[in-house]
């Protein structure tokens, strides 16, 4: 087993994953940017490093510093968190050519999966449904027309190289498509360095429905359910819950082993996420994500399985010592993101936080990285705290999310609560019934 990893993250993810290691007995190097020296990742931490200026390419993305930074803290592996350098795979790569184990998959699976349509044909020959589309990336406007005539408007372009919801537009009719390609393919090259773009038939009403997988590589995969993160601006989620209130007791069990045997044939080690939208009783997989998601808790909360610690002992090559009957799913939970923004503009809101109350009891998880007198800096994603609620029903995890959400107490910058509230109160929300269109209408309503 690991006596230290080194944590390349800050914020709530990185004290998820110092957390676990220290319920492991293993030491943790916290990285931080000169922006960060404060930041309660590196008080927890046993040692910590200042890997670079605020920018993010030079400290939290600078490769060369954080692998020296391994090497002065002698630390055995690299916990990548999420987001950052989490599915780089060159960075996986040269994390393992310097000697260090990286705590997630082989970097060919990060590589496959940050690849859309790779992830897309591999998925497939492994047994997954796809979403009607293409195979290759689009040539021109002509050749995007007549597939799209084939698979009917309205349809989706896509960057291959996507992620976060960035550069994808919707084409409803022939006129549309020349604009909308070379729109796409800009901001593809720009955001990802790679212009390009495929095209999957754009589903009007789904839900975001996603499998949780865990795997060690020597054979033995399971899932761990469902999350509906169907609640989404812009297409980023925004809440997320499990079990979904859309997915029935046999289609979650049907699609739990369609994707274990898939990612088993893969041979994938690690945690991952599986994602589909869920339209008209069909699954289609839209992508995987080889790393651990931000609404990994809500699982936590209905399994008892601490993610972060099975993903560490798989990386450090244990076998996987729970089975698929080892599995229960118990009561419902909800996360709620909570970004330092406006709740009605959406504008940035970093600066200083003057008083930070996080709310507990039964059934209430909070992860975050605030404290009173933290100052958020303005570099860096705007989540700022996750709340997350059990409840043996739906019903007793809405109550209990309201009392938490009324409880936390973040003085002094702006935050999303105010809109959680509003939205936790609909009669959509209340009922389960929206999809991913749902909450960008609930805001402009
Ligand atoms: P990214 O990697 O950029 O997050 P995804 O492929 O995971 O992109 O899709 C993000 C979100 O975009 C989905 O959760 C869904 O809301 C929407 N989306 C993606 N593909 C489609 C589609 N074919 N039809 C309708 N909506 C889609």
């Amino acid at each position: 087993m690991f006596d230290k990893i080194l944590i390349a993250n800050r914020g709530e993810i990185a004290l998820r994953v110092h957390r676990a290691c220290r319920e492991m007995g293993i030491k943790t190097v916290a990285v931080h940017s000169s922006a960060d020296a404060d930041a309660m990742h590196v008080r927890l931490a046993d040692e910590s490093v200042c890997i670079g200026p605020p920018s993010a390419k030079d400290s939290y993305l600078n490769i060369p510093a954080i692998i020296s930074a391994a090497e002065v803290t002698n630390a055995d592996a690299i916990h990548p968190g999420y987001g950052f350098l989490a599915e780089n795979p060159g960075f996986a790569d040269i994390v393992e050519e310097h000697g260090f184990v990286f705590i997630g998959p082989h970097p060919n699976h990060i590589r496959m999966m940050g690849d859309k349509l790779a992830a897309k044909s591999a998925v497939k020959a492994a047994g997954l449904p796809v979403v009607a589309g293409c195979d290759q990336a689009l040539v021109n406007a002509n050749e995007a027309r007549r597939l799209a005539e084939s698979i009917g408007y309205p349809v989706l372009l896509k960057p291959a190289a996507g992620g976060g919801g960035t550069g994808m537009k919707v084409v409803r009719e022939p006129g549309a498509m020349n604009d909308a390609l070379v729109a796409a393919r800009t901001e593809a090259k720009a955001s990802f360095g790679n212009g390009d773009v495929f095209m999957e038939k754009f589903l009007r009403s789904a839900r975001h429905i996603e499998i949780q997988v865990l795997a060690d590589g020597q054979g033995n995969v399971v899932h761990l359910g469902e999350r509906d993160c169907s609640l989404q601006r812009r297409h980023q989620k925004l809440v997320e819950e499990t079990p979904s209130p859309a997915v029935n007791a046999a289609d979650r069990d049907a699609l739990g082993e369609t994707v274990v045997t898939a990612v088993r044939r893969l041979g994938y080690r690690g945690v991952g996420t599986v994602e589909f939208l869920y339209a008209d009783g069909a699954f289609y997989f839209i992508e995987m994500n080889t790393r651990l998601q931000v609404e990994h808790p809500v699982t936590e909360m209905v399994t008892g399985i601490d993610l972060v610690r099975e993903q560490i002992l798989v990386a450090a090559g244990r076998r996987l010592d729970l089975e698929q009957g080892d599995i229960a799913f118990q009561g419902h939970a909800i996360e709620c993101r909570v970004n330092a923004e406006h709740p009605v503009t959406f504008a940035p809101s970093p600066g200083e936080v003057t008083t930070y109350h996080a709310p507990g009891g039964l059934g209430v998880r909070v992860d975050s990285a605030l404290y009173s007198g933290y100052r958020v800096p303005p570099y860096y994603d705007s989540l700022v705290a996750k709340v997350v609620v059990h409840g043996t029903t739906r019903n007793e995890c809405l109550m209990r999310l309201r009392r938490a959400l009324e409880e936390c107490v973040i003085d002094g910058i702006a935050t999303t609560i105010p809109l959680h509230l509003q939205l936790i109160s609909s009669n959509e929300f209340v009922d389960g019934a929206y999809d991913i269109n749902w909450l960008e209408k609930f805001i402009a309503g």
